[in-house]
């Protein structure tokens, strides 16, 4: 009698995060894998602080090629694991974890994202940042561009402490210059920048008219200005750049991007980022 082999066995991958109902990563992740004919999963799993632990363990247990930890684990899934890649190392914090052998390794890929949209556009190498934030993706975009070559980061935050703990961050463990302006009043951007960097959580749905207390006509059409919040991907600022004539580059990229850089890990295949943004933009704009 003919037959036929089969393989019921799919690679597991995904995502731990509490809440998660509202992170749209497995949504794009399967896009991609349908797309390329991938038999693997991502499944999006709400996991409590309490239960990383045991999480983690069970995701050896079942054998996943890696899995993706958004907040509150970025950080304390560190010690759960068995080695660090070099920014994740740098920044002290992992949204990226790969299984290599039987080693769970930590990567941070939400800089890279936004490095691998930036570059697009422009090679950071030797230019004058200022990137507004000092929360955990401000460090992770900071650390990729300084490690990528930017010769000065000028990092404007509300909150001095926060601001000050990136910039000591870049300075002593980058060779970027980095510098603070504590953000308490209408910030005028230098007219030597080059690359002007929302990392900031202002114009992310549903505040979607909230803008940087910048003056806007300070942007000039030699600079590139890029926005991190990803849903709307138009954000206010990125409307004044354009109209200043400014270049600009939207979160959604960085998102795709470090959908694409942690696929690449887990299962070595190149994804199409087209698919993935436009599953995100269909989500987004529907
Ligand atoms: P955090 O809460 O760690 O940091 C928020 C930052 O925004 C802080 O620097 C805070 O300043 C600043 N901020 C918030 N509100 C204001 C305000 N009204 N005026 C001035 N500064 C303000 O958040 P994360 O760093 O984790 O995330 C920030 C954003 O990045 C999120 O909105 C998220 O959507 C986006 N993101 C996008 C990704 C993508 O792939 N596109 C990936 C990861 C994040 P202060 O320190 O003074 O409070």
């Amino acid at each position: 009698m003919a037959g036929k082999a089969h393989n019921f066995l799919s690679e597991l991958t995904g995502c731990f995060a509490f809440p998660a109902a509202e992170n749209p990563t497995v949504a794009m992740i399967e896009s991609a894998y349908r797309h390329h004919g991938l038999d693997w999963r991502y499944i999006n799993c709400e996991i409590t602080p309490a239960n990383l632990p045991a999480a983690v363990a069970g995701a050896r247990a079942m054998n996943w090629a890696g899995f993706n930890c958004s907040l509150p684990h970025k950080v304390a899934v560190i010690q759960h694991l068995d080695g660090l890649g070099e920014s994740a190392e740098i920044m002290g914090a992992v949204n990226c974890v790969v299984r290599r052998g039987a080693a769970y390794v930590g990567e941070n890929t939400d800089g890279k994202g936004f490095l691998a949209s930036l570059s697009e556009i422009v090679d950071p190498a030797g230019r004058r940042v200022v990137m507004f934030g000092a929360g955990g993706a401000a460090r992770a975009v900071g650390v990729e561009l300084a490690l990528a070559g930017a010769a000065a980061i000028t990092v404007v935050n509300r909150d001095p402490a926060r601001g000050r703990a990136v910039v000591e961050l870049l300075n002593q463990k980058t060779g970027a210059r980095a510098d603070l302006v504590t953000w308490a009043a209408r910030y005028r951007v230098p007219e030597e920048t080059d690359i002007v960097v929302n990392a900031t959580s202002i114009g992310l749905f549903p505040d979607v008219n909230a803008t940087l207390d910048i003056d806007a006509e300070t942007l000039q059409p030699t600079m590139v200005v890029a926005d991190i919040i990803p849903n709307p991907p138009r954000t206010r600022l990125l409307a004044d750049a354009e109209r200043r004539g400014c270049r600009t580059i939207d979160g959604l990229g960085m998102l795709v991007n470090q959908g694409v850089i942690g696929v690449k890990h887990w299962t070595g295949v190149d994804v199409d980022a087209t698919v993935m943004r436009k599953t995100l933009a269909d989500l987004f704009n529907g």
